[in-house]
């Protein structure tokens, strides 16, 4: 990995060769997407379909963020296919590494305990740092202090029907913070300590939870944690929001507490309780109707929301109806109104 100062980081190269003026109304949004060059290939065939899904239209930019340098091969075939700038950042270095006060030889013993039983990436490094810099870093890179919105990319992802309207201007325009596909119930051996942790913030920060809040989304009857997360891979969200005092305050005491190297905290459930503590139903959108997939779940437009928009999706395996007891999302769509 590259050490990268903050200089060094935004003096980015901005390829706009073919960027054409936006012939519609727009908003000051980017697409964000956290990637490596080895999946040039994955990525280029989800933003082919981002692009000609919606993109084509608007031409909003794309913000590329690494642990290490882009290639030229990447920037250039990425910049090829898409019609709104590219910006490519790399990740400082103080934002994708251990904190002074994490013991790392504990953090490598729960890597081999979590290796040894079998849970998903419990093994892996990369991945914890890739789920801390999501949880509170990517929204301060500084080649986002531009924006208002943010939509998160993943390589691989699909967009399966035309989206015939502006997500960014719809959540601007409805005063939405948060915008979600899919919602699941999280692996709880990753996040064994987390909803205690959150209580504690919460006990420690009283003045910081409005009245009106999501937490009914994310408790059981017992009033423990349910589970229930908006799964991050995609969302479309207020930048706004995340760089606010009380979310990078409750990142803070999470990172401190250690639980994204001791356990594996991953960035849906730290963004989703976030949401819920500090946002209300209002506040939060779900985006029924955009075809989409992330391995191994779908959200497919039904009925009326899957007419003429040229939608290739089953249905059916849309995973609210398909699997009702792993999804949250009819929950989400239950919860009254505050
Ligand atoms: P999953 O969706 O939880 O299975 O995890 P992914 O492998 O899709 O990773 C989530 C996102 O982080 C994707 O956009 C990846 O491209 C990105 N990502 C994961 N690990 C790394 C890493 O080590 N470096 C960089 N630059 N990106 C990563
Ligand atoms: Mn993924």
């Amino acid at each position: 990995g590259a050490a990268a100062t903050i200089t060094e980081i935004v003096k980015e190269t901005v390829y706009a060769a073919d960027v054409k003026e936006p012939v519609v109304e727009r908003t000051n949004a980017a697409f964000v997407i956290l990637t490596r060059n080895k999946e040039l290939d994955s990525l280029r065939e989800t933003l082919a379909q981002l692009e000609s899904r919606f993109n084509h239209r608007y031409h909003y930019p794309y913000v590329f963020l690494n642990n290490e340098p882009f290639s030229d091969k990447f920037k250039e075939k990425i910049a090829d296919i898409v019609s709104g700038e590219c910006h490519f950042g790399l990740i400082p270095t103080e934002h994708w590494s251990y904190p002074d006060y994490i013991n790392q030889t504990r953090a490598s013993e729960a890597r081999k305990d979590m290796a040894e039983r079998k849970i998903i990436y419990g093994g892996s490094e990369s991945y914890r740092h890739m789920c801390r810099y999501e949880s509170g870093f990517f929204f301060r890179h500084p080649l986002m202090d531009k924006f208002k919105w943010y939509w998160r990319v993943e390589p691989g992802v699909k967009f399966a029907c035309d989206i015939d309207y502006d997500p960014f201007l719809f959540m601007e325009k409805n005063n939405k913070k948060y915008g979600f596909t899919i919602s699941i119930k999280e692996y709880i051996l990753t996040i064994p300590t987390l909803w205690d942790t959150t209580v504690d913030f919460m006990k420690e920060h009283k003045d910081m939870i409005p009245e009106k809040n999501l937490m009914e989304f994310v408790t059981d009857d017992k009033g423990g944690y349910n589970r229930c997360h908006f799964w991050s891979n995609f969302e479309i969200g207020s930048l706004d929001f995340l760089r606010s005092e009380k979310y990078l305050a409750y990142f803070d005491h999470l990172d401190r507490a250690g639980g994204f190297f001791y356990e594996r905290w991953g960035d849906a459930p730290v963004h989703s309780l976030g949401v819920a503590m500090f946002l209300n139903k209002n506040d939060v959108h779900w985006f029924e109707d955009i075809g989409y997939y992330h391995g191994p779940l779908w959200n497919c437009p039904k009925g009326e929301l899957n007419k003429n928009k040229k939608c290739w999706c089953p249905e059916e395996e849309s995973i609210e109806i398909k699997n009702k007891a792993w999804s949250c999302t009819l929950d989400f769509v239950a919860l009254s109104n505050p």
